[in-house]
């Protein structure tokens, strides 16, 4: 029986997910390769095969040209898969949907701010312009939760995510909270699935994993609550990773 073709695509995105995907363990790798066929991966190899079954898309949605490419690699997919917080959430990319043109462009390019191709266009995550089977957050992805669902796809089971906040992964490790330092965190709402690794490493959570499905129910306000805080009200930081709003149609 021949293998899965696969193919790796890149948008706006720093690259840094697809690093993750060959930053594998030996054996991991060896098990990947023996499981599917790459045969389009910029990163990894040169071919630039236009036949494949499994499409993972890495960054987000920043120009019009960008619409064309991506229904053209749905057009081709069986499945398609976002990969990262930039194709899941538009990423730090959609940041600059909250300010204006006028402003970006001049706090980012300088001098340069007049060039034509630095539009207006609301940047989006792949889900906003075609159809998306299952998503892979964070910046970067985690490898582990990488190989658990391409395991998944590629037995027909759709992958689950967890459905609870980092804040549970991050008590499971035994780490003096962020608040009780004085600081935020985004823990409370964020969807878990890192193992809460900034957290453990003493930075806050930003939210890169995008918020745990309905924050309202599923949010630990416990935590929140000890410091009089709600989850809305943390979600109204929430602004590295999660920029993109559905009636943002600028194009
Ligand atoms: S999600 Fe983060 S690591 Fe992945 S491509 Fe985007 S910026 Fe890079
Ligand atoms: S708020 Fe942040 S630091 Fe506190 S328990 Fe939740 S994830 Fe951990
Ligand atoms: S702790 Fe938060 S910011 Fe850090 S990897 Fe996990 S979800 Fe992303």
């Amino acid at each position: 029986m021949s293998k899965p073709k696969v193919a790796f695509f890149d948008f706006t995105s720093c690259e840094g997910c697809q690093l993750e995907v060959l930053n594998q363990e030996p054996q991991d790798m060896i098990d990947l390769l023996n499981a599917v066929e790459i045969v389009n991966f910029r990163e990894a190899i040169s071919d630039k095969g236009q036949d494949y079954d499994i499409a993972f898309i890495e960054g987000s949605i920043s120009r019009p040209a960008d619409e064309t490419r991506i229904k053209k690699i749905r057009r081709q997919a069986k499945i398609l898969v976002a990969l990262g917080a930039c194709a899941c959430t538009g990423g730090v990319n959609a940041m600059k949907n909250k300010y204006s043109a006028a402003d970006y462009k001049s706090y980012v390019y300088k001098d340069k701010a007049h060039y034509e191709r630095l539009d207006t266009y609301a940047v989006r995550p792949v889900s906003a312009v075609v159809k998306v089977d299952c998503e892979i957050p964070g910046c970067p992805i985690n490898r582990f939760e990488f190989l658990r669902i391409v395991k998944s796809v590629l037995m027909g089971v759709t992958p689950q995510l967890p459905e609870y906040p980092v804040c549970v992964e991050c008590k499971m490790k035994d780490n003096v909270c962020m608040y009780q330092r004085g600081e935020t965190c985004m823990g409370p709402v964020t969807r878990a699935g890192c193992d809460a690794i900034c957290t453990s490493y003493g930075d806050p959570c930003t939210g890169c994993r995008g918020f745990v499905s309905h924050p309202n129910i599923n949010a630990q306000k416990d935590v929140l609550a000890k410091h009089g805080l709600s989850p809305e009200d943390v979600m109204l930081n929430f602004t590295m990773f999660n920029n993109f709003s559905k009636e943002d149609t600028r194009r």
